[in-house]
């Protein structure tokens, strides 16, 4: 398996070296071969190749078998007429990455906030309200006036159904549980839309049970009891938002994995940004991007039908639950180790 590694900004470097470090130990552990090849994106790239993301890098990351993209610096790259390119956009975009899957879950050894839970948000990640990648060409946020602007939010039919499909299958080989997150209330089209084209999609899986709940709501619930919550299908605007809260709930923001996927290609992702208040300082929690790496192990491994993969994604996961339960973790999650030395934890937990 070949891995496209791009660190990005500030923290990502820091923890792109530990997810690295971790799928070494795991590809001896599980035989699988992995290849990591590394290039520069985000800041790096500009100050080297003029752009943040070379135009080579999308062939090169068709050609491998996964992308790992560690957090960049999204808000300080505006014009991309000066090669200021949002990474994350451009490959969600340019490899139709249509589904956001974002687990979060309590572990042992950690106090809950809020009691324990075990759920993952599943986030349209291709239109909704991100104006820069909602349209074919330009941009769907428009200045009026100088004191006016319009942002439009595309919603389809296409996008509502694949990622209806994505999230009931998940939800068929976890509790069966469906949780359609929305605000038909108000946006009576796009996301009325968005509700009948889930239930329409739900009806399909037998045994699946279905709720549905305004997303405002949704944030007093899932602070409220969300061990209630299974799979939740959501929009890409509230996915986003929602997932941030779920990943802190479930104990740090560094503990948000994520894994983009599309009908040939995967990006794991961190959830989180590039964080520069703690960047180069080794202190941020590695286990958000070693955890969507695994997911990413996960689905090559289904795709070719080769359980090692599988397996050695949950032994990642596994690793991971014991590594924080024992205490040898980062600091945001109760530890004292900096990000290098919480990898190698993790790596050395492999069983
Ligand atoms: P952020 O997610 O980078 O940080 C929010 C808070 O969480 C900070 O206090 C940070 O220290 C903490 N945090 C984040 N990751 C952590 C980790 N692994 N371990 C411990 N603590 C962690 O959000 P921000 O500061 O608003 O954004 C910084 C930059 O990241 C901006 O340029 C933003 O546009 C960009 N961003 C990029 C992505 C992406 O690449 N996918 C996503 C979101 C934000």
């Amino acid at each position: 398996m070949r891995i496209v590694v791009l660190p990005g900004d500030g923290i990502g470097p820091e923890i792109a070296a530990a997810t690295s470090h971790v799928l070494r130990a795991a590809s001896e552990q599980f035989q699988l071969g992995l290849m990591l090849d590394e290039h520069a994106v985000g800041h790096a790239s500009l100050a080297q190749f003029g752009t943040t993301v070379r135009p080579d890098l999308l062939e090169i990351v068709r050609a491998a078998d996964g992308l790992i993209l560690g957090p960049t610096a999204t808000f300080d790259f505006k014009d991309e007429a000066r090669g200021e390119i949002n990474p994350s956009r451009y490959f969600r975009k340019n490899l139709d990455l249509f589904a956001n899957i974002r687990p979060a879950r309590t572990y042992a050894g950690r106090p809950h906030r809020v009691g324990e839970f075990d759920l993952v948000v599943v986030r349209e990640n291709t239109e909704g309200f991100y104006a820069d990648r909602n349209m074919e060409e330009g941009n769907a946020e428009l200045k009026v006036t100088p004191d006016v602007v319009v942002s439009l939010r595309r919603i389809t039919r296409q996008c509502c159904e694949r990622i209806a499909r994505v999230a009931c299958e998940l939800a068929m080989v976890r509790r069966k549980h469906l949780t359609i997150v929305h605000k038909a209330n108000v946006l009576r089209m796009g996301d009325g839309l968005f509700l009948d084209i889930c239930r329409e999609i739900a009806l399909g899986y037998s045994g699946l049970v279905v709720e549905e709940v305004l997303v405002d709501a949704m944030m007093a619930h899932v602070v409220r009891e969300p061990r209630r919550f299974d799979v939740l299908v959501t929009t890409n605007m509230f996915g986003d938002i929602l997932s941030d809260l779920t990943a802190e709930l479930s104990g740090s923001l560094g503990l948000g994995g994520s894994l983009n996927r599309g009908a040939n290609y995967a990006m794991a992702q961190a959830a989180h940004g590039s964080a520069p208040d703690i960047a180069g300082q080794d202190v941020a929690n590695p286990v958000s991007l070693i955890l969507s790496a695994a997911l990413l192990l996960s689905w090559h491994g289904e795709r070719i039908g080769a359980p090692r993969f599988i397996s050695a994604a949950d032994a990642i996961e596994k690793a991971v639950a014991k590594a924080i339960a024992e205490g040898q973790a980062s600091r945001d999650v109760g530890g004292s180790l900096g990000t290098a030395a919480a990898g190698a934890a993790i790596a050395a937990r492999l069983t």
